[in-house]
Formats: C-alpha cells, structure tokens, sequence
C-alpha cells in the first residue's frame, strides 16, 4: 500500500501527481471465502479490516450491492460523541471514541476527526433533568459531561440564541469536549484502503440475493448478481436493508425502517465552532470544513425503504435552527437527502451471534451509529473471528428483546445522533 507521508507528498507534487495508485484494488468474487461481509459501508469495511488486521483472516470479502459508503455512512451528519445513559451503552461509544482518537494513524488516512465539542441543549425542566443525569451516570462511567448554564453554553457557542423569550428558549447544556465530527466518506475510503492491502476483496455492485444453509442449518455460502460464493461465516451490516438480507436465511429482526434526511448549506466562512443538538426541538448542527452548515432532521412518521424524506420534517428542523441561530436566517439550502435507518425497540444495536451457526448480524444502530463505527467494527469482527461476543458487545445480544434485557436509550434521546 502506498503509504501517505510528508515526503510522498513532495515526491508527489514534483511529478506533477502522477505517481498516485488506486487506493483499494477492484476485486472479482471468487468462488468462496473464509469470511463474507455483506454491506460495504463504514461498519462492514471496518469489521474486514479488524478480522484482517487483529483476527488474521485475510480470505475476507466485503459485498456491497451499490458503492462503498453509498448507503448511511456517506448519508449522516457525522456527529461523534459517546455521553450515553446507561453503563453498556457508554462502554460501547467510549470504545469507539477512543478508537476514533486514533484511527487516523491506525489507517493511515485522514478521517478528519475533529473533537470540537457536542453540546446538547435543554429547553425545559425535563430535559435539565435528563441531562444532569447523564452528566452524573457519565462521570462515574469515566465519559466526560459537563453541565453548561445558557451564558456558559452561549460562550462555547456564539451564534447561540439564549434569550428568555424564545419558544424554546435554552435553559442550559451538557458539553462532550471530546465529542465531534468525521470525513465519512474518509471513514469508508480509509477503511477500504488498509482492508484491500492486507488481502480483503472489496466488491461493488454485488447485491446478496439469497443466503445458502446445509443440511445441519449452517451457513454455506451466499446467492449474489455477480454469483454464488461458498462460505462458513456471513457478517450481515446492511443498515436499514438489514431486515431483508436477514430474512434470507429465515429470521425475523426486531427491527423498523424508516427515512431520516439532512442537509446542507451554500458553504460560508468559519463562523460555527462545534456540535450543537437538540433533541426537543429536534435539530443538529455543525460546520463542514467546506464551510456548509451540516443540519440533521428527524425520521418520517411512516416505516419506507425510500432514500428521502418528507418535507415537512426538514422544515420543521429549519425553522427550530432559525430561533436557534437567528443569523442563518437567510442562508441558502443547497442539497437535501435521506438514508434509511434500521430502529430497535430500544433504540440501541444489535452486534451478536444469531440462532442460525455461521451467521452474524450487526444492525439497529438506527439514527446513531455512524459515531460507533470503529468501535462496532472491532466488536464485530471479534464476535465473527471467536464465534463469541467480546463484553463490551454481549449485552447487545439479539436474546435480550426476548428476556426483558432492554437497554432502553430511547427514552435518553429520543433521536441518538
Ligand atoms: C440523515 C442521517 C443522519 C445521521 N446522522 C448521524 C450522526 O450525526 N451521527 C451518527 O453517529 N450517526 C448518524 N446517522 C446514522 C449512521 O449514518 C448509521 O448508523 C451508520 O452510518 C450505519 O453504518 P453502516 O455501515 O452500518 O450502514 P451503511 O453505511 O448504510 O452500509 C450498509 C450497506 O449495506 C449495503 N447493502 C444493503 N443490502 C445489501 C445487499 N443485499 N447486498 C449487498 N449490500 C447490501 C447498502 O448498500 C449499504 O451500503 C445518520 C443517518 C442518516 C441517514
């Protein structure tokens, strides 16, 4: 792999930057594999890359049925952070922040993190409440919070609208210092990249059409547009498409999808310095290092498979940034999209082994996961590698909606950005 450096870089400007090579190779299936991944986004590519790099399975394929990063990796507003309520969520996301602080280096690529701050607003009683839990229950977890006043929170933040009047006027804030944004398209790409070179094929427009078992039950391959592939084990992470690739081999997922949308600004200076959310009002927002405003909004009402949402609901989340942040007030929306998000009941994921030997199944990471990536992509490739989950991951178990096991954060945040 071509490794990037200060000095390739010079090499690389004095031949006028011809001597890039393609980042990941182009693979071909071939007839079987060790391990098949299905689902290239952030998550499958990272889950290759850890079984490749900490496993030592290197006979690995990614199947991605569009392009890699094309479905909510390349979709979502990148927000980072890890202050979730309860113990194994936090351990979960605390993983993956770690992760995050060095994932850079790890890959070799820039993901851009940026740990600018996430500063989630409160708008009344309830929300004070629910938040200086968290701040508490984080602390004693290890995961920086902090609790802001609305002067202190206007402080970190400038272009915030605390005056008393407003309709949700802002009556504080908890602050994640270490919370913050990525590149995502960079996570995919470097994730591909440092894959590819330790031998993972990654295949495009290679959509799973069918999961194959043996006579015992067991996994034996997979059905795909460009053929059948023999294989022991099948990691699925196919996001909101999880439910369908699931029931390919039988099973039922515990599982909705729904449409959620963001979107982006006409590009303007820097004039924005971290995260800001606010989940009862209901909008997010950052700045890109493009200089768009990057604005999240909430899921549609209504369970789809379409890629776009409802206007009404990006609307609504403009109207809550303009009492927020009365001087976008004439900016410009330039692009808006969807993804389609896979919720649980309790609004946190599944990474676990599934009834059927051989298949795995990663999902339900809902509105949210796109901060968990690193760490749901080690957990993963070690539930895959050892045929059983890592601890951090155990309590996420596809059993614990059956037992009353509940990790129940949706009633921490009601959208889990
Ligand atoms: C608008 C929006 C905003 C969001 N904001 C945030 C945020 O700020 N912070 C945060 O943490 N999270 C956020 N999320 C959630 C986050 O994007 C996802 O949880 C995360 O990216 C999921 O990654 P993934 O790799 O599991 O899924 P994906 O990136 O969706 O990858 C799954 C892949 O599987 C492929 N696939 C599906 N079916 C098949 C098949 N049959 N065969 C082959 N391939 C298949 C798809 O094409 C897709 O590329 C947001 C999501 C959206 C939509």
């Amino acid at each position: 792999m071509q490794r990037f450096s200060a000095l390739a870089l010079i090499r690389r400007a004095l031949d006028g930057q011809a001597g890039w090579q393609a980042q990941w190779r182009d693979a071909a299936p071939k007839p079987g594999y060790d391990a098949v991944i299905i689902g290239g986004g952030g998550h499958g590519l990272g889950t290759a890359y850890y079984l490749a790099r900490k496993h030592g399975m290197r006979n690995i394929a990614v199947l991605e049925k569009g392009w890699i990063g094309g479905g909510n990796t390349g979709r979502n507003t990148t927000i980072i952070r890890s202050n979730y309520l309860f113990d194994e969520s936090a351990a979960l996301y605390d993983h993956a922040l770690k992760l995050w602080e060095g994932l850079s280096a790890d890959l070799n690529y820039n993901v851009m993190f940026s740990q600018r701050g996430v500063l989630m607003l409160a708008h009344n009683v309830h929300d004070e409440q629910v938040f200086r839990r968290h701040v508490h229950a984080n602390r004693l977890n290890g995961v920086d919070n902090e609790w802001l006043t609305p002067e202190q929170a206007k402080a970190f933040c400038p272009p915030l609208n605390i005056a008393p009047g407003m309709r949700h006027a802002v009556t504080g804030g908890a602050l994640q210092r270490r919370g913050g944004t990525a590149r995502h398209d960079a996570v995919a790409w470097g994730y591909a990249r440092a894959a590819s070179a330790l031998g993972v094929d990654i295949i495009q427009n290679c959509e799973v059409t069918g999961i194959d078992r043996d006579a015992a039950g067991r996994v034996s391959g997979v059905q795909t547009t460009r053929g059948p592939i023999a294989t022991k084990r099948v990691g699925v992470v196919a996001a909101g498409n999880t439910s369908v690739v699931m029931a390919m081999a039988g099973l039922r997922m515990p599982l909705e999808s729904f449409p959620l949308q963001a979107l982006v600004s006409e590009p303007v200076k820097p004039c924005f310095p971290c995260v800001v959310m606010s989940n009862t009002i209901h909008a997010y927002i950052s700045q890109s290092d493009k200089g768009e405003l990057v604005i999240g909004a909430g899921t549609d009402a209504y369970i789809s498979y379409s890629q776009r949402g409802a206007l009404h609901i990006s609307m609504h989340t403009l109207e809550a940034i303009c009492e927020l942040f009365p001087m976008f007030r004439r900016m410009r929306m330039l692009r808006n999209w969807g993804g389609i998000v896979d919720v649980t009941p309790d609004r946190s994921p599944i990474i676990a082994k599934t009834p059927v030997p051989g298949l795995y199944v990663n999902c339900g990471w809902g509105t949210g996961g796109f901060k968990a990536t690193p760490g749901s992509a080690d957990l993963f490739a070690h539930t895959i590698a050892r045929d059983e989950p890592h601890p951090i991951n155990a309590p996420f178990s596809l059993e614990r909606f059956a037992e009353g096991r509940l990790i129940d954060e949706a009633a921490a945040a009601a959208v889990a950005h």
